[in-house]
């Protein structure tokens, strides 16, 4: 056997204890190991008082990197030494992260990715130097006497407590020891936390290895300190091995870095949020106010100056400047530089002239993106691509004046990548998501770029398809990525979505090329629209945004003009009620079935008339659908591009009917405020002739026997290529009733959401026309009354059982108290009429299925107490 160095410390411990090796148990054993050990330590001569150490003394050995903290790395053994000076003591600074590299089974780890800021205090309690994070969620008015207990009930938290190894009284420097700082999570937590109830089976990070774990690089400057820091997290032995990005699960690294910054020390100016228009916030409660709205919440802007300030518009003291990184393919910066200029419209609005700059990283740059000093416009081919692009900044908490920014940009955007389990899932994704735990970063985190690649394929398909030139499809993939690259700069502005902006033109409008050119197809690049595609080809202009759009300039003025007064303020945001400059963002956005209420917040939608806008769409689909084996068989290839066009047709579908869903029990929300001219009432519930028409379109296009109706020949060929032992997990065969219902479940999940109901019988107070029990009827009708006399096909019988249980689930399910007794009583009413209609007819398939629903339906009623 081997024996390593810890194996020969404790059998040197215990001869020199003369503990001997044949104790009769092993529990026995262990005791008296203790025992001696004790008495070991307590007979060991008294350690000679050694003269203090001076810093010099500990760092001789250690190579100085200067800066904020300067910070001493041991030549040998590569640990960290840092200085703290006496007058940053008690001083606030404020710590960021972002991760340099990870594995997107980590969580958000992937590179890029924003953790957040915060701000700490270093403190001295007796020898010892303390690392606290600050509460920056209050403000005590300081004239109050009130602010004298402003710490009440608050906890700041101890990140570290570090002993000073040596003091230099003379000069005011401390030394510590500074791995415990970096080495381990002190400063953020980086290894996620294993939720309750998550599969024992899912991919999970081992123990932090601090052997393993190890400091990549420091960079110093004079006004922040920076560290790269790879985090090894190991486990002897794991049940999930992860994505193929993962080279060895047992040993997964993530890289992180950590920015220590100096509190900025200037005359920015806070700007406290409007909730007319989308700013990402810090959010602050006044304790010293008796307002019934007692919010001080930070817009987060970037701090900028007039060199004149004198002048209406102004070139700024300091542009905001990007840097296109070095790794971006030279076709698309002429473009990325554009989508980032496009800004310097709104901000001449604003004052400013060139607010924007651009420049490029040369390919000898000494600094890399992760430097914070450094906005960059990042390119990366992610193995799982979390993002299309992502637009994260960092803030000082204390004011919101955004400190940085990086956008991410993944290559994935521009391929014919599918990833069909996102293709599949688009439905349930939503609902499955934990809306409830978010945090200020996952507020930011944009899923744009996945959207609009979806989109994008579907546009190249239609092109394709319709037989586009060379330079129509150019022309689509250059205005998504003008569009893409704006939308990700407005955050790094300060911009949070608005996914209402889409209601601003009508469906003719955007088919009229002349109409729209050089236009933001939306009020606002922040929308998550979807692209312009027109049923009638012939109508075809722009696909996406090329320019802000009047919400975006309006935005900017608000967030970055110098205003004079107070009431220049006030009466720019009093315009909010204008048509082009309405605002919706995710929180009362409809994507997840049942979240919110008012149907223009919704993403995948486009026009003042999603529900025509959605026909088009779907009869578009229909309509290549007829034609898509001819279109995407190539002579030589296998079918994976056919299959790949037939889901994305069906997505396409599958999309709008859950656009045209919103409509029901919706009620539109305004934000403005009372007595603003051209305000509404706060809540105005959709009216009965939209409603209706979206019901008929659900009943034609989602429901209906032939809804999803492909030709029949389709299916033999929708293989995928094959690929070693790709099939090994499941078989092959497109499963196609389950994708079918899977659409079908993802409206009704809508339709039949507790809060729809709810929503729907409390709007009725309030000017909702569509009542429920007219609702409930038409519902049931749209998915009986075509067939249940006679035949009912297989789609139709799996979709009238779906429903039947769902009703059911109402009256007798786990959920059954989160439905309100009328809608229970409907529900009964419906069962009882679906009894009546399925009586024995058709062919056997048919007569067995009605057999099914009618037993389901006894068997509930006995049930029913
Ligand atoms: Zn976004």
């Amino acid at each position: 056997m081997k024996l390593n160095n810890l194996n020969l410390k404790f059998i040197s411990a215990l001869v020199l204890a003369g503990t001997l090796f044949y104790a009769p148990n092993l529990e026995a054993q262990n005791k008296k190991k203790k025992k001696n050990k004790n008495k070991t330590e307590a007979v060991a001569p008294a350690p000679k008082k050694n003269k203090e150490k001076t810093i010099a003394d500990l760092v001789k050995s250690s190579h100085k990197i200067d800066g904020l903290f300067p910070v001493y790395q041991d030549s040998i053994t590569g640990s960290l030494q840092m200085l703290i000076s006496e007058d940053q003591i008690g001083k606030e600074y404020i710590y960021f992260s972002q991760i340099a590299d990870g594995v997107m089974e980590a969580g958000r780890s992937n590179r890029g990715s924003y953790r957040g800021s915060k701000v700490f205090k270093i403190e001295r309690y007796f020898n010892k130097i303390e690392f606290i994070t600050q509460n920056t969620s209050f403000y005590f008015d300081p004239e109050n006497p009130l602010s004298k207990s402003k710490e009440a009930n608050i906890s700041q938290g101890n990140m570290a407590s570090l002993k000073v190894e040596a003091h230099d009284k003379e000069k005011g420097l401390y030394l510590i020891k500074a791995d415990d700082l970096f080495l381990k999570e002190t400063f953020s937590q980086i290894k996620p936390a294993s939720r309750p109830g998550a599969s024992p089976t899912s991919f999970k990070l081992g123990g932090l290895n601090k052997d393993k774990s190890k400091i990549k690089s420091i960079k110093n400057y004079p006004e922040n300190t920076n560290l790269e820091v790879e985090y090894v997290y190991s486990a002897p032995s794991v049940l999930a091995g992860g994505s193929s990005a993962v080279s060895d699960s047992r040993n997964v690294s993530i890289k992180v870095f950590h920015s220590l910054i100096e509190m900025p020390n200037n005359d920015y100016q806070i700007l406290l949020d409007d909730p007319r228009v989308g700013f990402f916030t810090t959010e602050v409660e006044d304790q010293t106010s008796t307002s019934s709205t007692p919010f001080r919440d930070l817009v987060h802007r970037w701090h900028l100056v007039k060199k004149n300030p004198e002048l209406a518009v102004s070139e700024p003291v300091e542009p905001i400047t990007w840097w296109i990184e070095n790794s971006t393919p030279l076709e698309w910066r002429e473009t990325i530089k554009q989508g980032v200029l496009q800004w310097n419209e709104a901000f001449e609005k604003a004052g400013f002239k060139n607010a924007m700059a651009v420049k490029i990283q040369p390919d000898d740059a000494d600094w890399d993106a992760g430097d914070i000093r450094y906005n960059v416009l990042r390119w990366t081919s992610s193995p799982e691509p979390p993002f299309g692009g992502y637009g994260p900044s960092f803030v000082n908490p204390k004011t919101g004046q955004i400190l940085g920014a990086d956008i991410m940009l993944e290559f994935a955007h521009f391929t014919n990548r599918v990833f069909y389990d996102k293709l599949f899932n688009l439905a349930s994704e939503s609902e499955a998501f934990d809306y409830s735990n978010l945090n200020e970063t996952d507020y930011k985190y944009c899923s744009y770029g996945h959207l609009m690649h979806e989109d994008l394929m579907f546009a190249n398909a239609v092109a394709e398809a319709t037989g586009a030139s060379e330079l129509e499809m150019e022309r689509i993939k250059k205005e998504s990525m003008l569009a893409l690259i704006m939308h990700e700069v407005g955050h790094t502005l300060g911009l949070n979505h608005n996914m209402k902006a889409s209601y601003l033109y009508s469906p003719e409008q955007l088919a009229t090329p002349e109409f729209i050119a050089g236009k933001c197809l939306t009020g606002s690049v922040m929308d998550y629209a979807t692209l312009n595609i027109t049923k009638d080809r012939s109508k075809q202009g722009q696909y996406d945004d090329v320019a802000v759009g009047p919400y975006d300039i309006w935005a900017i003025q608000f967030g970055y003009t110098p205003f004079n007064s107070e009431s220049e303020k006030v009466n720019l945001l009093k315009q909010s009620t204008k048509p082009e400059l309405i605002f919706g963002n995710d929180a009362d956005d409809m994507r997840a079935p049942g979240k919110a209420i008012d149907p223009r917040v919704m993403i995948n939608d486009q026009s003042n008339d999603p529900i025509t806008y959605s026909i088009d769409r779907i009869e578009l689909s229909n309509s290549l659908m007829e034609t898509v084996k001819q279109r995407f068989t190539k002579e030589g290839e296998s079918y994976q591009a056919l299959r790949r066009a037939y889901y994305l047709l069906s997505n396409q579908k599958a999309g709008a009917t859950n656009v045209i869903s919103r409509q029901i029990g919706g009620v539109y929300v305004d934000r403005a405020m009372a007595g603003q001219e051209g305000a509404k009432q706060p809540y105005t519930p959709v009216s009965l002739e939209d409603q209706t028409r979206a019901m008929k379109a659900l009943s034609k296009y989602a429901f209906a026997p032939d809804a999803f109706d492909a030709p029949n020949d389709l299916y033999n060929y929708l293989a995928m290529q094959r690929r070693g032992y790709n099939f090994f997990k499941g078989p092959e065969d497109p499963k196609i009733h389950e994708q079918v219902l899977g659409y079908q479940k993802s409206v009704l999940s809508h339709l039949l959401h507790p809060n729809t109901l709810q929503r729907i019988t409390d709007s009725e107070l309030y000017g909702n026309k569509y009542v429920l029990s007219k609702f409930m009827t038409d519902l049931n009708n749209a998915i009986f009354k075509a067939d249940i006399y006679g035949n009912v096909n297989s789609f139709r019988q799996n979709l009238q059982l779906e429903y039947t249980n769902t009703l059911i689930g109402m009256l007798t399910g786990k959920q059954n108290s989160r439905f309100t007794n009328n809608t229970k009583s409907m529900a009964l009413y419906n069962l009882k009429a679906i009894k009546n209609m399925a009586a024995p007819s058709g062919n056997i398939a048919s007569k067995a299925h009605k057999q099914h629903l009618r037993t389901l339906i006894d068997n509930a009623i006995k049930e029913i107490k």
